[in-house]
């Protein structure tokens, strides 16, 4: 048995304290200090993935190498820590519920009476334990998605309570992320709501080791002793996190309050390595100190929830700092672009990206947006959905296939230049059946995409149905439109650019789900960077 330790990460008195931020600054620190980490996501409610989600519902679906559609706290562990989540970091109430069931119809409980306890507990306990059981890491943290005292929780919570005690002393460790709010009026910071859902914790037996106190100003020595006594923990367990101006200030905030060092403490660990965040600091610096602006437009249809394009924006953040470039995103609402206003809408921008997305909202206007970037030569880069309507607007625009679109959004078009998928022509249910996870594409070395790669193998994330035609390959192909990405494999094509304009690249994938701190995706680099040189 590998001698995996736990951490779990609960939180208090509202969501959005971002307990995965803090979460997987915590990871950065134990694996600046030598430990193999990696970050689980336990989310409460009954979808089995939030594949089938609205954005506006739970922001952006994040997808992992290996295919799962998951909650996007994941693309931060990633992005912090440079190493690739799996099915297995994402577990919600909807999947622990489909396996007890399924076992029940197998018989494997034949003769019981299947409940919450122990039955749901069980598995939950067991799909924390999957990733430490792998041996691949010396610590697994655990997020639990939702507020303690809902209702919805309590299975989650109970888990905790049941693996604290059988994994031991030292082995595993709660951490409670709490708001400690102030009161303008009282010029007082508040304690009662930390003191009240610590409250409710213990309620379930759980009694947290460590307090994670979000808050807009510094807490003192008496609210800490205060907030110490209260909550039944130690006073150098209370862990400040004062808002910062970005979520890469978190790890040095937590190394200043000391979280690694009283984590290590009470899991009786060493630091294998003396920490350093040498890289990640490098990276801030440049992200910090830009020598320079520039404009991106982000054209989309859920542009009022910053969190639906999260990856795509944190992509730019990366690949900015690499390029010491500061990136204005302008967000764009398709639905309100057309041929009259384009031009007032897009003026002045250096970039134009054009978000992935389902369904025929907004599509005319990705499609005017598109059509502005070939013609005025803005850097343009497209994104799965934004990729396709960049072929339907050559097939439109330039072959003159008048109403060419993708059967997605006009079943009976003239012009099919995107399809299903064969393999989709089959498929009836919506959850989980999409083109999903990493696929391997073969680059053409004379193409955009190659120059940023410096490689013509790759393999990039996709979560789609449809896909560009081959049918009419030759003659978009002929037209300029070329196919600079095809998998090996199967021949469909994941890439096309403009190669005689300055840099037109639709990608079939979705970058934005590789893009890390220490190794920003070269697409966004080199798009950004065409972005500068268009400036
Ligand atoms: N709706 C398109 C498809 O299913 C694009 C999906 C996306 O942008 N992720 O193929």
């Amino acid at each position: 048995m590998p001698n995996t330790k736990y951490i779990f990460v609960t939180g208090g008195v509202t969501s959005s304290l971002g307990k995965g931020i803090i979460a997987a600054s915590l990871a950065k620190l134990l694996q600046s200090s030598g430990f193999t980490v990696t970050i689980q996501k336990l989310d409460p409610y009954i979808n089995v993935d939030p594949g089938t989600l609205n954005p506006y519902e739970h922001g952006e679906c994040y997808v992992t190498n290996d295919g799962a559609e998951t909650d996007l706290d994941l693309g931060h562990y990633e992005r912090f820590l440079n190493i690739p989540t799996s099915q297995a970091n994402n577990v919600t109430t909807g999947k622990i519920y489909q396996t007890v069931i399924e076992k029940e119809r197998r018989g494997d409980y034949l003769g019981k009476t299947v409940q919450i306890i122990p039955h749901i507990t069980n598995e939950i306990k067991r799909r924390i334990q999957i990733l430490g059981e792998t041996g691949n890491y010396d610590i697994v943290i655990t997020e639990i998605g939702g507020t303690v005292g809902d209702i919805e929780s309590l299975p989650y919570v109970e888990s905790v309570r049941q693996l604290k005690w059988e994994l031991g002393e030292h082995n595993a460790i709660v951490i409670h992320l709490t708001l400690v709010p102030y009161l303008a009026a009282a010029k007082e910071l508040k304690t009662k709501p930390t003191q009240h859902s610590v409250k409710e914790l213990m309620q379930s037996g759980v009694s947290p080791d460590i307090l994670v106190c979000r808050t807009e100003h510094h807490i003192n020595e008496a609210i800490r002793r205060k907030l110490a006594l209260f909550c039944n923990v130690e006073k150098d367990a209370i862990i400040e996190s004062i808002d910062a101006s970005t979520i890469y200030d978190v790890p040095n905030l937590m190394r200043k309050e000391g979280l690694d060092k009283i984590v290590l403490r009470k899991l009786d660990l060493k630091a294998k390595v003396e920490p350093t965040l040498e890289a990640w600091n490098e990276f801030l610096k440049h992200y910090k100190n830009p020598k320079g602006t520039i404009e991106i437009g982000l054209v989309g249809k859920y542009v009022e929830l910053q969190d639906a394009y999260k990856s795509i924006l944190e992509s730019i953040n990366h690949a900015g700092a690499q390029n010491e470039i500061k990136v204005n995103v302008h967000s764009i609402h398709s639905e309100g672009l057309n041929k009259e206003n384009i031009a007032e809408k897009l003026k002045g921008l250096n970039g134009i990206i054009v978000a992935p997305g389902f369904g025929d909202r907004g599509i005319e206007g990705k499609i005017n947006a598109v059509k502005y970037a070939r013609e005025h030569k803005i850097p343009f880069l497209g994104i799965c959905l934004g990729m396709q309507m960049a072929v339907i607007e050559y097939a439109r625009n330039v072959l003159n296939l008048k109403n060419a679109n993708s059967t997605e959004m006009n079943h009976n078009t003239p012009h099919p230049v995107i399809d299903l998928m064969e393999d989709q022509k089959m498929v009836t249910d919506k959850g989980g059946t999409m083109r999903l996870g990493a696929w391997d594409c073969k680059l053409d070395k004379n193409s955009k995409a190659y120059q940023a790669y410096g490689t013509d193998l790759i393999s990039e994330r996709h979560r789609h149905r449809y896909e560009y035609n081959n049918e009419y390959f030759d003659q978009l192909t002929k037209a300029g439109l070329i196919a600079t990405g095809v998998n090996p494999k199967t021949g469909l094509v994941e890439i096309v650019e403009i190669t005689t304009h300055p840099w037109f690249v639709g990608v079939q994938y979705h970058p934005e789900y590789k893009s890390t701190v220490l190794n920003p995706h070269p697409l966004f680099v080199d798009f950004i960077k065409a972005g500068i040189e268009n400036k």
